[in-house]
């Protein structure tokens, strides 16, 4: 540091205000209430147009039909995503929401390929 006394104000300034950093992962870290974490998926009112797998720049959610009935589920490839929700906006039925989960690490990637029915 070149000038390392003109942190003193800083520091001056600072004392006595609550920390601006939480305690996570001791804590529980709150998220704001337009935070785009993990996609949930609502089969009832998918008609499965795939308008979603349409304009996913990440190419991470599949929708396929289950079964001869109109019912569809979706994978959505968590490795890949980028959580843009972009297929929030695009779905026509708002069969896809954001949730605030976003601790999603594993050790094993395979893990990171979920289906919602
Ligand atoms: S949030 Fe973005 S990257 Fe993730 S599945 Fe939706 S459109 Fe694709
Ligand atoms: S855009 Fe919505 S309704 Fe269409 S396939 Fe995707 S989740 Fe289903």
């Amino acid at each position: 540091m070149k000038h390392p006394g003109k942190i003193i104000p800083e520091i001056f300034a600072s004392l006595g205000k609550p920390a601006a950093t939480v305690k996570y992962p001791f804590e529980k870290a709150v998220v704001p209430s337009n935070f785009r974490g993990k996609i949930s998926f609502d089969a009832k009112n998918c008609i499965g147009c795939k308008m979603c797998m349409r304009d996913c720049p990440a190419k991470a959610i599949t929708i396929e039909k289950v079964g001869e009935e109109k019912i569809f589920r979706a994978t959505f490839a968590l490795d890949r995503c980028i959580f843009c929700a972009q297929c929030v906006d695009s779905c026509p039925r708002k069969a896809l929401k954001n949730t605030p989960e976003f601790e999603l690490a594993q050790y094993d990637r395979a893990k990171l390929q979920e289906t919602q029915e």
